[in-house]
């Protein structure tokens, strides 16, 4: 989060694709519906597929960022869902990033 730089290439590049289509909307984010933690575009347990793409490539430079993203929403995911083990929560929120 300190390192120059790392942010301006991969900003410039996100920013890319939202110019070419039309306006991003929130169903378009796959973003997670909490608390129950599934996706709000697709219906999948977030992180669904579409997002971990989507965020596997946007911290392609920076894969331990990542990973300190997705363990702060383990933690978040971990109080919220409830009904889950955790070794589910490590495979569907750590699981897929490396
Ligand atoms: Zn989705």
């Amino acid at each position: 989060m300190h390192q120059p730089g790392r942010g301006a290439g991969r900003a410039g590049r996100f920013g890319g694709s939202a110019i070419s289509g039309t306006v991003v909307g929130v169903s378009r984010l796959h973003a997670a519906d909490r608390p129950s933690w599934q996706c709000k575009a697709c219906g999948e347990p977030w992180p669904c597929p579409t997002r971990r793409d989507q965020l596997f490539d946007h911290y392609a430079q920076d894969p331990l960022g990542l990973i300190a993203l997705m363990s702060s929403y383990l933690a978040e995911a971990s109080a919220e869902i409830g009904d889950i083990t955790g070794t589910d929560l490590y495979q569907r929120f750590l699981g897929w990033t490396r």
